[in-house]
């Protein structure tokens, strides 16, 4: 045996014999010949280490390993996959998918030199936030708007700037924490402010905060509760009040709205949320909310309000430090476009889209592709329709469930939600009470076929 194997290695042929083969010209016109031997050269590797076995035609089966060794690498390390987890809105699986004009819109954006910061009319310099502005003014009610990285960025540049060395009262029934890195008290920190906790955790009153205002104070902070629920014996102070008495007093009244949706989502019957428009008309000085929630749109944070806070805003150094690229204004700005025509936004917007499917149509497409999992699931497991319940995700309407449907395999286990994980284009399930859920939602008729055909050669 070990006769055999040394003369084996010893006849183990050259890197160089293995790169004139044929199928190496193959692997050298698509990666190039510096990744070709460097993969060959890892394969002789392996086979000399101990323990590989020797395989007959060694040298194709080098170059075959090869080949499978150079495609696992090409592959991208960000892949599109299939959100079938139920929350729309996943933050892990990048929030909302964007639609086709937002997609075209960016491409052009990313190819050619494009007006970013420039005024075409006058030929100077322009200000990006001006190819949004307009729209998110007409959307809001609002002033002026402004444009940074994400919603945290924006919460962060509110509080230093208008805040920085100063207090800001805030109700103890909003210090939030979101995603595990987004917490209210780190982020004030940070922005140089001193938190005051006004009220209790369940019930906040106007005279709590009218007692906390005084001469240290930055502006007062209202958080949107996002991903929590207070129930019973409680009291928050209504906004239309807060504003009122923060006007009085001469501090800017700030709303960090968190998912914000644009329109109001009970005409898509949706459970209804919290709008920017609502709050700029309640007398909000300040609106901050995230573009990549229920808006629909890029990741970016959004602050609309009173044209002498956002000129504020954008005189802070860190404005510039937060802004956000044109490939991101390019898709806002066609997002944006979308809300012009609300009659249309719910076959358009996709987040609109998968939230309003009707569960009829979801059902269906289980009962079309139950059989063709049948066939590609490992004996021993099976699968069913069920009914199931999906959510917003990110925050929005957390006690509220939409009706859905999908596919249950039994007995869910790691190892299937591994392999579902490996598909080529990797789908993303759900391990509940011992079953394997995919919900349906997450799957539109138009990536049906696609779906299939990955499980049918795989
Ligand atoms: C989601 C959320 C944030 C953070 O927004 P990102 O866009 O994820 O940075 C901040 N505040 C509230 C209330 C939120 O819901």
């Amino acid at each position: 045996m070990a006769d055999s194997r040394a003369s084996a290695l010893a006849s183990l042929p050259s890197v160089d014999r293995l790169l004139r083969m044929p199928q190496s010209d193959v692997l050298i016109a698509v990666y190039g010949r510096a990744a070709v031997t460097e993969a060959i050269r890892a394969v002789l590797e392996d086979l000399r280490a101990a323990h590989a076995r020797i395989p007959q035609d060694v040298a194709a089966a080098v170059v075959g390993r090869a080949s499978e060794r150079l495609q696992a690498a090409a592959r991208p390390s960000l892949r599109p996959v299939f959100n079938l987890t139920g929350t729309v809105l996943h933050t892990n699986l990048g929030r909302a998918p964007l639609p086709e004009e937002a997609i075209d819109a960016l491409r052009d954006a990313a190819r050619e030199a494009t007006n970013l910061e420039y005024d075409l009319e006058s030929g100077r310099r322009g200000e990006r936030d001006d190819h949004v502005e307009r729209l998110l003014c007409a959307l809001t009610g609002a002033q002026a708007a402004t444009v940074v990285n994400n919603n945290a960025a924006a919460v962060l540049l509110v509080l230093n700037t208008l805040a920085q060395r100063k207090e800001v009262p805030v109700s103890r029934g909003e210090l939030i924490e979101i995603g595990g890195s987004f917490r209210l008290p780190d982020i004030m920190r940070r922005a140089g402010c001193r938190l005051r906790e006004v009220g209790t955790t369940n019930r906040t009153h106007l005279a709590d905060f009218a007692e906390a205002i005084g001469a240290k104070t930055g502006l007062v902070l209202k958080a949107h509760a996002s991903n929590y629920a207070i129930e019973g014996f409680t009291a928050a102070v209504p906004e239309r009040e807060l504003a009122a008495l923060c006007q009085a007093r001469g501090v800017p009244f700030v709303v960090d709205l968190g998912s914000g949706a644009l329109v109001d989502l009970r005409r898509f019957g949706l459970p209804p949320e919290a709008t920017p428009a609502q709050a700029i008309a309640e007398g909000a000085d300040l609106v901050t909310f995230s573009g990549d929630k229920l808006l629909g749109g890029p990741q970016a944070g959004i602050i609309v309000g009173r044209a002498d806070r956002v000129a504020q805003l954008r005189r802070n150094p860190l404005k510039r430090a937060l802004r956000v690229d044109k490939l991101t204004l390019a898709a806002l700005e066609a997002v944006l476009r979308l809300y012009q025509d609300p009659d249309r936004l719910v076959s358009r917007l996709p987040v609109l889209r998968r939230l309003a499917r009707p569960v009829a149509e979801i059902r269906a497409l289980a009962e079309r592709l139950r059989p063709r999992l049948a066939a590609w699931l490992p004996p021993g497991v099976g699968v069913s329709v069920v009914d199931c319940e999906s959510e917003i995700g990110s925050g929005a309407a957390p006690r509220q469930r939409l009706a859905s449907a999908g596919l249950a395999l039994r007995p869910g286990s790691n190892r299937l939600a591994a392999a579902f994980r490996a598909l080529p284009i990797p789908v993303i399930g759900r391990l509940q009470d011992g079953a394997f859920i995919l919900d349906l939602r997450g799957l539109e008729p138009a990536d049906e076929a696609r779906f299939a055909a990955q499980l049918e050669r795989a």
